[in-house]
């Protein structure tokens, strides 16, 4: 977690505008339509034509954003059998549909592009919690506590309705509680629900407010200490006997977390379909999920394996730092028995450190005011301080991944942290020469100038979170507070990265900031908040080009998942992935681009989301348009 730039209303209006129930089954007829498209238009591995030679289900004429190298531009676009058998002029696209295909024309200023890649994303992580009791649609000022209050109420009815063992969400916000040293407490909780334990996850994760029973299910009777935890306490003078209060901090919060039932694999299944609608909603076609366990990877599997999954996913299973470097073996043949059809578990997620703002991210140089340097998860002993530890653990497993294939994801946030990366992806290399394994890191809140070459040397893509890079309360009040001002005017150096030579992708991180590639695009393009007061670019010299941006979560994105054979451009013979927009983001003023509304994304040449009609004026510049598509939580 990093901090929540929240999707909020949103996500939400697009779940309630579609129904779990129609989203479920909007999700399997394309699948199968698809095979039934492919098996009309293709016999015997020949395609099907009329005498004039006209083959394509699909064709696309307008203004075509190809992101292929060389020919970036084009008035129409023909798909056959769920693949691009065309892109060229408008004229030549018409002609090759076939009797009863489907024609669209696209309006002035609307433009087709190919799908985009999130690189970094926690889609069943996002659809869990969004299926639970997600509070996100209350409103964020002190007026929202009530209609929250009564989210709960009928999520608690709901689960005892289901026969659950507890009521588990998420998204509540400080500023409705009274207490704000505090938070919430746990008799709040229990006047709307005391009969089944209760817990609810603050709106940036780094809380949780739970009832009475679920006090009690934890085995939480006094405010004991927990470390790097903290358990809130009734007395202002905690006195070890003293009773808790209703709010855990951080580690606290997993002694409720280890006593949750266990995710079962319809739970994981319906929290895809909704995640995957709203992925689609954002034009998204492709991504790398960033962490997912055993449970996770079976889910996709299934889905895959159903035809229920019309995003190719690229899943990252998570190493734990306290297993040997043999886990290896256990992650490989996971990857080789559960890939299939749009699914691949060939990549590791490697928490290299924790997060700024609770001070286990791994720097170079200390805190301020401090002699600590942060947590790296994978060095014995592990400790805060800034004598190196020893991370052969770290060197060996990532030497034994890339020896099997395995592609080696990430979490990098401070300095040091990116350079213990760096070095077990050099001793890699060392062991077993160049790869193909595309192995990347992410956040990249602090990198050394010493380390941006060794990108580029060592064949590492920077994935980035371009969505983050301006200054916003969370910087100021967490960030800068604890590495300085110095420090934190070389945050996220996209640009000195780029001139590195190294590769871009590009990620949201969403559940923990908006899934909106367009927020994110105008962000790193201009180094402001996407919505008024826009302020000062930070750190401009670290801007670039919302071309280079749009290539990270295409072109870019389908590199990290090695699939650019197939997806990331409108070229002839790739899949036919691809979305319409209603204006082109590669042209329009810089501050419009955040505005970009998805009207239909298409997976293998088969519809897979369209929005509804457009409400409010179309045409001029909207001042609030931001503040809609890119909804931040305060
Ligand atoms: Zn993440």
């Amino acid at each position: 977690m990093m901090r929540r730039k929240s999707v909020l209303i949103k996500t939400l209006s697009v779940i309630l505008v579609l129904g779990w129930a129609i989203s479920a089954h909007s999700l399997v007829v394309p699948v199968k339509s698809s095979l039934a498209m492919a098996a009309m238009s293709d016999v015997g591995g020949r395609t099907v034509t009329d005498k004039d030679g006209r083959a394509a289900d699909l064709v696309v004429v307008g203004t075509v954003a190809t992101m292929a190298a060389g020919k970036p531009n084009a008035r129409g676009l023909a798909v056959t059998g769920g693949k691009i058998a065309f892109v060229g002029d408008a004229a030549s696209a018409r002609k090759r549909l076939r009797p009863g295909g489907r024609l669209i024309v696209l309006e002035p200023g609307q433009a087709v592009m190919p799908g985009l890649v999130d690189a970094h994303v926690h889609m069943l992580d996002a659809g869990l919690m969004l299926t639970r009791c997600p509070l996100d649609e209350a409103p964020r000022g002190p007026e929202g506590k009530g209609p929250a209050l009564e989210m709960i109420k009928e999520c608690s009815k709901r689960a005892r309705e289901k026969g659950k063992e507890w009521v588990i969400g998420s998204g509540w916000s400080l500023v409705w509680f009274d207490d704000k040293g505090r938070g919430p407490s746990a008799a709040e909780l229990d006047a709307v629900v005391a009969d089944l334990p209760a817990v609810f996850y603050d709106d940036n994760g780094h809380s949780a407010w739970v009832n009475s029973l679920a006090l009690t299910k934890a085995e939480i009777f006094t405010c004991k200490e927990v470390p790097r935890g903290r358990i809130e306490c009734i007395d202002e003078a905690p006195k070890p006997d003293s009773k808790p209060w209703g709010t855990l901090r951080e580690a606290a919060v997993n002694l409720v977390d280890e006593k949750l039932p266990e995710t079962t694999q319809e739970e994981w299944l319906a929290g895809l379909r909704v995640a995957q609608t709203i992925l689609h909603s954002h034009g998204i076609t492709m991504l790398q999920d960033a962490n997912v366990n055993p449970g996770m990877v079976d889910a996709y599997h299934e889905a895959a394996r159903r035809g229920q999954l019309t995003m190719k996913v690229v899943a990252a299973q998570l190493a734990d730092p306290s297993k040997p470097a043999s886990q290896a073996y256990e992650l490989v043949q996971r990857r080789d028995e559960k890939s299939t059809g749009r699914f691949s578990a060939s990549a590791v997620k490697i928490f290299i450190d924790g997060v700024l703002e609770s001070q286990t991210a791994a720097l170079l140089e200390p805190y301020v005011g401090t002699d600590d340097c942060g947590i790296l998860n994978w060095a014995t002993p592990t400790s805060s301080s800034c004598e190196a530890g020893d991370s052969a653990v770290l060197a060996d497993l990532v030497s034994l991944l890339d020896r099997h294939g395995m592609q080696v994801h990430m979490h990098a946030i401070g300095d040091r942290a990116v350079r213990e990366g760096l070095d077990a992806l050099a001793a890699a290399r060392l062991a077993n020469g160049p790869s193909d394994n595309r192995h990347h890191m992410a956040h990249l809140q602090l990198v050394s100038p010493a380390d941006l070459p060794r990108f580029r040397a060592l064949g590492v893509i920077a994935n980035v979170q371009p969505f983050w890079m301006f200054p916003d309360r969370w910087f100021e009040e967490n960030a800068e507070a604890v590495i300085g001002p110095e420090r934190a005017g070389q945050l996220y150096p996209l640009r000195s990265i780029v001139r590195a030579g190294a590769r871009i992708a590009a990620g949201s991180d969403w559940f923990v900031s908006s899934p909106n590639p367009f927020c994110a695009i105008q962000v790193g393009t201009t180094r402001q908040s996407p919505e008024p007061p826009f302020g000062a670019p930070w750190i401009p010299t670290e801007r670039v080009s919302r071309k280079t941006l749009l290539a990270a979560y295409t072109t870019g994105g389908a590199y990290v998942n090695h699939r650019e054979h197939e997806t990331g451009s409108l070229e002839v013979g790739k899949a036919a992935d691809f979305v319409i927009v209603d204006r082109n983001p590669l042209t329009v003023p810089v501050r419009r681009i955040s505005g970009t509304r998805v009207l239909k994304t298409f997976v293998d040449g088969e519809e897979v989301y369209a929005a509804g009609p457009a409400t409010g004026p179309q045409g001029d510049p909207d001042p609030e348009e931001g503040r809609r598509q890119c909804e931040d939580a305060p």
